[in-house]
């Protein structure tokens, strides 16, 4: 029989994958696709004290907090879809090269049947290791106090999210794409016109060669020990081990017990000592493996009144736990120096840098760092793959954060995707209408490279495809076709005149962050009209094309030379 464990560890990470796959825009309303990173205690720690205010969304992770005290670290056991990811990996990497032979796939292996001779146990490094997620846990809550979120390196839920949707899915897309490639002959064959012209979006993203190499050493750390990450890794789990250390139902052990270990040699997390039948309580996950080995029945999971010291416990010793501290708000405080380089609109000297674009609606730099967990649920919403993880060009403390890049996508005026999946608000989640006035940053012309600028050919793209009618065609003195203007009360930063730009290969028009609006409350569009802005999505049949009037150029430019290139030439690579 399938154990309940099991069966609820698979209902589990397939209601967090169609979650995860139901995250693309348009995000469907009632979708609560952030829900698990919603349940992860150390995301709500590490953000709330970062962020210095409470965070409404991130409740969820109190009641399994609370549910803790009385079941112990279940969410390892049962919820947790980095943990069921382990369980499914450590299988892999753990099955013995003999193991598979002879057997059909319908057979129980030596490790499954209770009824046979217990395997030796695999070689598992030193218990002292478990302190290990300790010190990373103090190290995130420290860093935390100071007001710099540390939680993105080591939260399993930000992990595992990252893992699934900047990595999986592309994959699985790009094989899928492959596969629709290789049938295509045979739709068309078969006149299923729906197969043959279908297409799999692909997104790509930009840190997905680390990723996969972090994730095959996670999961290749199972040849020493079975869930290696969630004994001696996870903060998460040790901030749950904190709150559970003495659960009021637990494992408890009867008389009939005959010492024969093989409880002790099953448990995956090595919480049953040398004597069976103790238990060390704040590492059990109550996955109730022990339950199932016992051959005697002497092990269940019951209300437990005993509430003295008897089980043995690992801790970080105390000077440890306060090193590792020390080590977290030292590293806040390098940031605070400008050495880590975050960033505070507020301070004097900000040196964000100025090709950084964030998400439409993103609060303020400082309080966008402390909330974004970098989970990149909102890259895989976004529809145009605009938005990237980022390396170090914003400090080691934006690493992995979204950027948005215009020349790989635009941002779609339609869309409020990226908000409406952000799990701790670092994206803020507005209507479309107030999404409409988020400006993220202004288009600037680079003269020396626009090709109706510097060699005067009739080019009207960005113009054509601006949303917002925001660049104006004029003639100018200087020139004999018309030249384009940025109206930057009417620019939002989009991206789609970068985008489209057809001069390659970096574009002759770019989205800077200048006058980018960032606000952490209150009304963009009060804010925006306040500053003078015109934000308006303009339909190309409403658009205004130029009025082609006499303009003097804005720059001093010398007046062109009589002999003017052929005025109607197209630029190269253009048909008319
Ligand atoms: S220990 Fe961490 S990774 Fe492992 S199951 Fe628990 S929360 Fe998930
Ligand atoms: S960046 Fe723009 S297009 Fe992408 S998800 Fe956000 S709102 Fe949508």
């Amino acid at each position: 029989m399938i154990p309940f464990q099991r069966i609820v560890q698979t209902l589990s990470l397939a209601a967090f994958l169609i979650l995860l796959g139901l995250a693309f825009f348009p995000v469907p309303d009632w979708a609560p696709v952030d829900a698990f990173l919603r349940l992860d205690p150390l995301v709500l720690a590490g953000t709330v004290l970062a962020d210095r205010a409470w965070i409404a969304a991130l409740a969820p992770a109190v009641l399994i907090l609370a549910l803790t005290v009385v079941l112990g670290r279940f969410f390892c056991g049962y919820l947790c879809p980095m943990g069921t990811t382990l369980d499914l990996t450590d299988r892999l990497a753990r099955i013995p090269r003999s193991a598979g032979k002879g057997r059909s796939s319908g057979e129980l292996s030596a490790q499954d049947d209770p009824s046979a001779p217990i395997l030796p146990p695999p070689s598992q490094p030193s218990s002292g290791l478990r302190r290990v997620k300790y010190l990373i846990l103090f190290f995130i809550l420290a860093a935390a106090v100071l007001g710099v979120s540390t939680v993105f390196l080591a939260s399993p839920l930000s992990l595992i999210t990252r893992f699934y949707t900047l990595l999986v899915h592309p994959a699985a897309s790009l094989l899928g794409d492959a596969a629709l490639h290789v049938l295509r002959p045979l739709a068309l064959h078969l006149d299923w016109t729906w197969a043959a012209y279908a297409e799999l979006h692909q997104p790509r993203f930009t840190t997905q060669w680390f990723l996969l190499l972090f994730f095959l050493a996670v999961f290749s750390l199972a040849r020493w020990s079975p869930r290696f990450w969630c004994r001696y890794l996870c903060p998460s789990g040790a901030l749950l081990a904190l709150v559970g250390r003495r659960p009021l139902i637990r494992r408890t052990v009867s008389e009939t017990c005959t010492d024969c270990g093989a409880c002790q040699r099953r448990c995956p997390m090595a919480a049953i000592p040398a004597n069976p039948s103790r238990t060390i309580h704040e590492e059990c996950i109550a996955c109730q493996e022990c339950v199932r080995i016992c051959p005697v029945q002497a092990v269940t999971f019951q209300p437990s009144r005993e509430f003295g010291g008897k089980t043995p416990s690992f801790s970080p010793q105390r000077r440890e736990a306060l090193l590792a501290g020390l080590a977290g708000a030292g590293t806040a405080t390098l940031t605070y120096t400008g050495l880590l380089e975050v960033r505070d609109e507020m301070l004097p000297g900000d040196i964000t840098p100025e090709t950084l674009l964030r998400p439409p609606g993103s609060l303020p730099e400082r309080y966008f760092l402390a909330r974004c967990i970098r989970c990149g649920l909102c890259m895989r919403a976004c529809p145009t793959n605009t938005l990237q993880p980022i390396w170090f060009q914003a400090g080691a403390v934006a690493l992995f954060s979204p950027r948005l890049t215009p020349r790989r996508g635009p941002c779609e005026p339609e869309c409020t995707a990226c908000g409406r999946v952000c799990p701790t608000g670092a994206i803020r989640d507005l209507p479309l209408t107030e999404k409409t006035w988020a400006k993220v940053g202004t288009a600037t012309i680079l003269r020396h490279k626009c090709l109706a600028w510097e060699w005067n050919k009739k080019c009207l793209v960005c113009d054509e495809v601006c949303p917002y009618d925001a660049i104006d065609l004029r003639r100018v003195a200087t020139h004999s076709q018309p030249v384009p203007f940025v109206d930057g009360r009417k620019c939002s930063g989009c991206g789609f005149c970068e985008y489209h730009c057809p001069v390659r290969a970096a574009s002759a028009i770019i989205v800077e962050p200048m006058e980018a609006l960032r606000l952490g409350a209150g009304s963009y569009k009060v804010h925006g009209q306040d500053m003078g802005l015109m934000l308006h999505v303009v339909s190309p049949d409403q658009a205004e094309y130029a009025p082609f009037d006499l303009e003097t150029p804005d720059t001093a430019f010398a007046p062109l030379p009589d002999a003017v290139p052929d005025k109607d030439a197209l630029p190269p690579g253009f048909t008319p």
